[in-house]
């Protein structure tokens, strides 16, 4: 399928200052669009950023048949060269996405065509600094007009990218996190493992509850008896038990990161014990009374790897690590953002240049 390009006549000022950039606030000039309808995908271009015009039946404002994907470009800070981190990773999960809430798969080699394009013809959007990226928003939804709950008979994918700045400003501050006991996130069976939109929208409610505390994150338990830990809001979770590298195993209802499965490899490639099974809260608090856990951390696209200096189960306040990053964590993060940022050896093969 050959893409057609409609340059911005109108180019908006990019930002001097990266530093007041933020996240998902700004876009870059232009984003990629692409239609199914009658039973294939067709008509790609791509065309400057603008709102798009769509009925107020538009079944995906109705019933969330819509899915997404999230990812950066990071500028070589040895090159100057822009490279993506494994996104054959983001567009399998995106289908993978699509059969669970019945939208039409995307080819993915085509779509990371499309996405290197985008980025090519929006290139001085990407930012230079370490620890800016460009954000990428991949995302399809059901846009025919309808009020009766079926799939969709028509659909948009559509790209769009976003300038961010570094996600710490400040460091790699450790977050409070709160142990949600009354709502739930998702449950085996549901939809939990794909990202998405209305997993988001019923997560809200107990993000609130984490925020009347002060706390940043919510951690989630398992749907059924509020007993296994699942997952942190965007973000999977690991834990450091006499060394031992634990994650909970996902069984469906936990999205599975490409950044968990980066931690993964890592870990198991320096040789360090790793553990994917099921693990309790309760178990993670007796590991605290006993001085075992030693490091707790999420993991994400965003955050790349986000220290726990506290997390609230019920009355019990555990305080990890001194509120301190700990060393598994740093080695992870500076390895991870080292690749990504192109500082250190890509011996993993995980990046993938835009121009070739
Ligand atoms: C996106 C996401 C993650 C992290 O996935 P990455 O691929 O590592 O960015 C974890 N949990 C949820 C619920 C998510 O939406």
């Amino acid at each position: 399928m050959n893409i057609e390009i409609t340059k911005t006549t109108a180019p908006k000022a990019v930002p001097a200052d990266e530093s007041t950039l933020g996240f998902g606030r700004l876009f870059a000039d232009h984003m990629f669009l692409m239609n199914h309808k009658n039973g294939e995908w067709g008509d790609p271009r791509i065309v400057p950023y603008e709102n798009l015009s769509l009925s107020p039946a538009c079944m995906a404002l109705h019933y969330s048949q819509t899915i997404f994907e999230g990812l950066k470009a990071y500028r070589n800070q040895t090159t100057g060269g822009i490279q993506l981190f494994r996104p054959q990773e983001n567009f399998a999960r995106l289908n993978k996405s699509a059969r669970r809430m019945v939208i039409p798969e995307v080819p993915e080699d085509f779509a990371i065509s499309a996405l290197k394009e985008l980025i090519k013809l929006d290139e001085h959007w990407v930012p230079h600094g370490d620890g800016a990226s460009l954000y990428i928003r991949p995302f399809i939804f059901a846009c025919d007009p309808f009020l009766g709950v079926r799939p969709g008979a028509e659909y948009i994918f559509a790209i769009i990218t976003s300038p961010s700045g570094p996600y710490y400003a400040t460091g790699l501050n450790p977050v409070g996190i709160y142990v949600e006991e009354k709502y739930v996130r998702a449950v085996k069976g549901g939809p939990g493992f794909a990202k998405a939109g209305g997993n988001y929208a019923a997560s809200l409610a107990g993000q609130i509850e984490a925020q009347k505390l002060g706390l940043a994150q919510v951690l989630w338990l398992d749907g059924i008896e509020r007993k296994y830990i699942e997952e942190v809001g965007a973000m999977n979770i690991f834990f450091v038990i006499n060394g031992e590298i634990l994650t909970p195993e996902p069984q469906g209802s936990v999205l599975e990161g490409i950044t968990r499965k980066s931690v993964l490899e890592l870990c198991r490639k320096w040789d360090m014990k790793v553990t994917e099974r099921p693990i309790t809260i309760q178990e993670i608090a007796d590991a605290y009374k006993s001085g075992a856990l030693s490091e707790v951390f999420g993991t994400g696209t965003a955050a790349v790897i986000s220290p726990v200096g506290l997390l609230k189960w019920g009355g019990m306040d555990m305080q990890i690590n001194d509120n301190k990053i700990g060393e598994i964590s740093a080695r992870l993060y500076d390895t991870l953002t080292g690749i990504q940022y192109g500082k250190i050896d890509d011996d993993m093969n995980w990046v993938m240049s835009i121009d070739n």
